[in-house]
């Protein structure tokens, strides 16, 4: 074979790829798309991925270096994931080798073997003893292997067998050793099926016939309404028919009780991918999908990249969830690359959420996605009554009005559970000085330091900075110094001091650090008898708490007039997700959202007529205002600790794209791009950085892509102001 070089795509930010020299002796052939490579890069050594083979190069020969090591035969990244990764690098304007090292788990990136992810695995190979075992724990072992002919070495190990005692049932010729890949365990449970009411029917219905094609549907369903029970249906058929299921939940809906529902439905391998797991198990988890040996996956945002040979359909719970977009790095929205996989895979995806996001509920309406609707509480539960109650000149204790603290004393005696949604983790929001004004304010951060009681101490939520509370006003010496205002440590305090007979139980970042303390609260709320959760946005999303039959509202005010567009869309959203936690079983429930604005005007649109009509009629102010969905949105951020610097690179692409667009605009391409800014981000200094940004508006996708291409072109090749970060993001949802 004559002279090639081998395109590889490296794990750096540059928007370009590299050319190499083969090993020596190797023709093109042995060169595949997807295969990773270890090549040397200035003095780094580096993990790439094959991207082709080409009989010349830019690079001039004695410049170009030859690979160390190709590390797999069989590409591990497959035609179809690589074409997909060249719509996410072109999309979001990223990297190629940024957007390829998504698709692989991080042992993977880090040139482990496939085959890290076996484990010891002891199998049954015989139906009898030749003659009776002798001990009991023998005997109790083999009982297991009548069970299942497969167990995992770490299980048995886990429920007290011990080496030797394996080994002599392997000595009996009764088990074997052996290093496989462990499937996840089917547990059947032989649950019991509800049958599908009306509505559910007719989504289900309409949904069949889609089940074998492409093809977008939004199912709306209020909270309760049994959307996952159709999920559990569509599943069931594509599992009949031979096909993987992947369902994306978001970041914390991913419970044991979610995950439960659906291994107690199907008695096949349901593997799971989320944040809480090792690298080991994201491995084994990558390769149980790939492989085909899992059949359904669950999985948090970046579960939605695993490769799945027999994928028939994909379901994504909670649509509207922040946390299926990435805000670092890749930017990139789970749901719409989903959505793109979806298309080029020619399977369905289904949408799910009783608050869609505005641009979803666009897409249905248009008729662009199938509209299906779920508007009644499934079974026998009623949806919650939901009451402004104004605190305009009322008295306050700890916080509350006392007709709340009347309900709440009301539902906690006929034995049922509260729940207190504050949306401020901590004791108090700020600390300040009663005698000169003096407030504690993180030195990194445009922002008050909250102050934390359990153990006491200020912290910023925005840059992690920890100190000790002062004894005195460090200004003028006072010590009048105190917490104003309420976080949820505070008002766990005082409400254990107005209800002494119940427990009051914390929901926020700082009680549940680990999925452990998680999996216990949720535990000890499922045992039922009165107590009152007070919590933050992790108490909001997709829990079931048969027992919560009232929620009260307490800050519903500070989302309803943020500088951000989205504000009111998100905060309709929260509410109407908290709202959802009450009365879900037989108990009707209750939801009052105390506020300063009771006259609020969309504020009662969602109360009087729900969230639909409220998205309705946001979705015109958006159409007057031409903002997305009505036009596209991209952001370019800067950050530096020079200020000035920070601004004038936003002034400098601001100029260029002004001036790129002149020259491309034909005399009837008028405004294509709207620009906005250069402005300062709403927290303007963020962790010593100042922060800034440009807006673009587009009403033509196709226009902001390529202007936004020429602008990362400009700005890699602008060398004046390195100091500052930028980035690109491409459907921004916070600006
Ligand atoms: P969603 O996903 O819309 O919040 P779920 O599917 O979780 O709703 O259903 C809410 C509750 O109603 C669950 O406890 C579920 O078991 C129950 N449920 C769902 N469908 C039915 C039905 N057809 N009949 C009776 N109960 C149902
Ligand atoms: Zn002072
Ligand atoms: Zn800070």
């Amino acid at each position: 074979m004559s002279f090639f070089v081998v395109e590889i795509a490296l794990p750096l930010p540059l928007r370009r790829t590299f050319d190499y020299l083969p090993l020596p002796g190797e023709t093109p052939d042995h060169y595949r798309p997807g295969q990773r490579v270890r090549v040397e890069f200035g003095r780094q050594l580096l993990l790439g991925i094959v991207l082709s083979c080409r009989d010349q190069s830019d690079v001039p020969a004695n410049k170009l270096k030859p690979l160390l090591a190709r590390l797999d035969d069989t590409p591990l990244i497959d035609e179809h994931s690589l074409a997909l990764c060249r719509w996410l690098a072109d999309y979001y304007h990223h990297s190629m080798g940024e957007v390829l090292e998504h698709m692989l788990p991080t042992m993977l990136r880090r040139g482990c073997e496939l085959s890290e992810a076996d484990e010891r695995v002891w199998l049954k190979t015989a139906d009898e003893p030749a003659k009776a075992l002798r001990g009991s724990k023998q005997q109790a072992l083999w009982q297991l292997f009548q069970q299942s002919p497969q167990w995992p070495h770490s299980e048995l190990t886990a429920q007290g067998f011990t080496l030797a005692q394996l080994r002599s049932l392997a000595d009996a010729g009764l088990i074997e050793e052996r290093q496989q890949l462990p499937l996840p365990p089917v547990i059947q449970e032989n649950q019991r099926f509800h049958s599908l009411n009306p509505q559910q029917q007719s989504a289900l219905k309409a949904l069949e016939p889609e089940l074998h094609h492409f093809r977008a549907c939004l199912l709306e369903g209020v909270t309760g309404s049994g959307k996952t029970e159709v999920y559990l249906r569509l599943i069931e058929q594509v599992l009949a028919a031979g096909k993987q299921a992947l369902v994306l939940v978001p970041e914390i809906g991913l419970t044991p009780q979610t995950v439960r529902r659906f291994q107690a439905r199907f008695n096949v391998p349901i593997a799971m991918l989320h944040s809480g797991l090792n690298d080991r198990e994201r491995l084994q988890g990558w390769r149980q999908v790939s492989e085909g040996g899992a059949r359904i996956l669950i999985g948090t945002r970046s579960a939605v990249f695993t490769p799945m040979p027999d994928l028939g359909l994909i379901i994504l719970d909670e649509e509207h969830d922040a946390s299926f977009k990435q805000q670092d790095g890749l930017r990139y929205s789970a749901r719409d690359f989903a959505l793109v996989r979806a298309h080029k895979a020619g399977v369905p995806i289904v949408l799910g959420s009783a608050t869609p996001s505005l641009e979803t509920l666009y897409n249905a309406l248009s008729g662009k996605y199938l509209h299906l609707k779920l508007s009644q509480r499934a079974g026998n539960a009623k949806a919650p009554g939901m009451k402004l109650h104004s605190i305009l000149h009322q008295p306050l204790t700890a916080g509350f009005a006392q007709p709340v603290l009347n309900a709440m004393h009301k539902h906690l005696t006929s034995g049922k559970q509260v729940l207190v949604f504050i949306n401020r983790r901590g004791f108090a929001p700020l600390l300040a000085c009663r005698d000169c004004g003096w407030m504690a304010e993180c030195r990194r951060c445009d922002a008050r330091l909250t102050l934390h009681q359990y153990p006491p101490h200020l912290h910023c939520h925005h840059c992690d900075f920890q100190q000790g509370v002062p004894a005195v006003c460090p200004q003028c010496g006072s010590h009048q110094v105190e917490g104003i205002g309420q976080g949820t440590e505070k008002i766990q305090d005082q409400l254990a001091v107005l209800f002494p007979q119940v427990p009051v139980r914390r929901v926020d970042r700082d009680t549940i650090r680990s999925k452990q303390a998680f999996d216990n609260l949720f535990d000890d709320i499922h045992r039922g008898g009165p107590c009152i959760l007070v919590g933050t946005q992790m108490l909001a999303k997709g829990h079931h708490f048969p027992d919560v039959t009232l929620v009260v509202v307490l800050d519903a005010d500070a989302g309803l007039f943020s500088a951000d567009f989205r504000g009111m869309e998100h905060s309709a959203q929260l509410i109407c997700q908290v709202a959802g936690r009450a009365g879900r079983e037989e108990a009707p429930g209750e939801v009052w959202i105390q506020t300063l604005y009771a006259e609020h005007p969309l504020l009662n649109l969602l109360l009087d007529s729900g969230y639909h009509a409220l998205a309705l009629s946001l979705l015109q102010e958006r159409q007057q205002q031409q903002l997305p969905p009505y036009s596209h949105m991209a952001l370019l951020r800067s950050e530096c600790e020079d200020r000035m610097q920070a601004q004038q690179l936003l002034q400098q692409a601001r100029a260029f794209v002004q001036q790129w667009l002149q020259n491309h605009s034909g005399a009837s391409w008028q405004a294509p791009v709207t620009l906005l800014g250069p402005f300062p981000a709403i927290m303007e200094r963020r962790n010593g950085r100042f922060r800034f940004q440009l807006q673009f508006y587009a009403a033509e996708r196709s226009v902001l892509h390529r202007t936004a291409a020429a602008l990362v072109h400009f700005l890699e090749q602008h060398k004046g102001l390195s100091k500052v970060r930028w980035n690109l993001d491409i459907d921004p949802i916070d600006t």
